[in-house]
């Protein structure tokens, strides 16, 4: 995995992307816990999962059906009635890539396994051809270490970057699309 705030922070730039004004916080917040719910399958090592089965890591919670899944239980359980700002459906598009996001970086993490992006209809794992960002250890414990600097490095230059880079793009599109008065 990529770390959990690496993840929330992804979340947060796509959410840049579909801001409008006098939508709840809450909504931000649920996106970025959207980005890091896949990473839930770790309690599988404990229960005598294996990391390549179905419910293994990176397996059928990092898949894209999932992060449907996750999209339409957020919005038809928390937002049943439209909130101000964002629609239902703009926003389960967003709940969607928030969660999709996850098994998208982590495919461009350098160990591990791969990603079962289209499980359950094919568990194989894959990876995008393209992986700079270093695998983050699982376990916080281990993160304080020489290889935890090295994971952050790569995660603050391929995550954190682009994030605040697409969010202060979308900021400055906009701010420029107001006609001034
Ligand atoms: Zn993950």
């Amino acid at each position: 995995m990529a770390s959990i705030f690496s993840h929330a922070v992804a979340a947060i730039g796509i959410g840049a992307c579909f801001y409008r004004p006098g939508t709840p916080k809450r909504v931000w917040v649920i996106g970025a816990l959207c980005s890091v719910i896949p990473d839930l399958d770790v309690i599988g090592f404990r229960l005598g999962v294996h990391y390549g089965d179905f419910w293994g890591h990176r397996g059928f919670t990092h898949s894209l059906f999932f992060a449907a899944l996750v999209a339409s239980a957020v919005v038809l359980a928390g937002f049943r009635r439209p909130a101000p700002g964002l629609g239902r459906f703009p926003m389960s598009v967003y709940f969607f890539l928030a969660s999709a996001s996850h098994g998208l970086l982590d495919a461009m993490t350098d160990g591990g396994l791969g990603i079962a992006f289209f499980a359950p209809f094919d568990n194989d794992r894959y990876f995008l051809p393209w992986r700079p960002i270093h695998v983050s250890p699982i376990g916080a414990g281990r993160f304080f270490t020489h290889r935890g600097l090295e994971v952050l490095q790569s995660e603050l230059l391929w995550i954190w970057l682009p994030a605040t880079l697409l969010a202060l793009s979308v900021w400055l599109t906009r701010r420029r699309a107001v006609p001034s008065t």
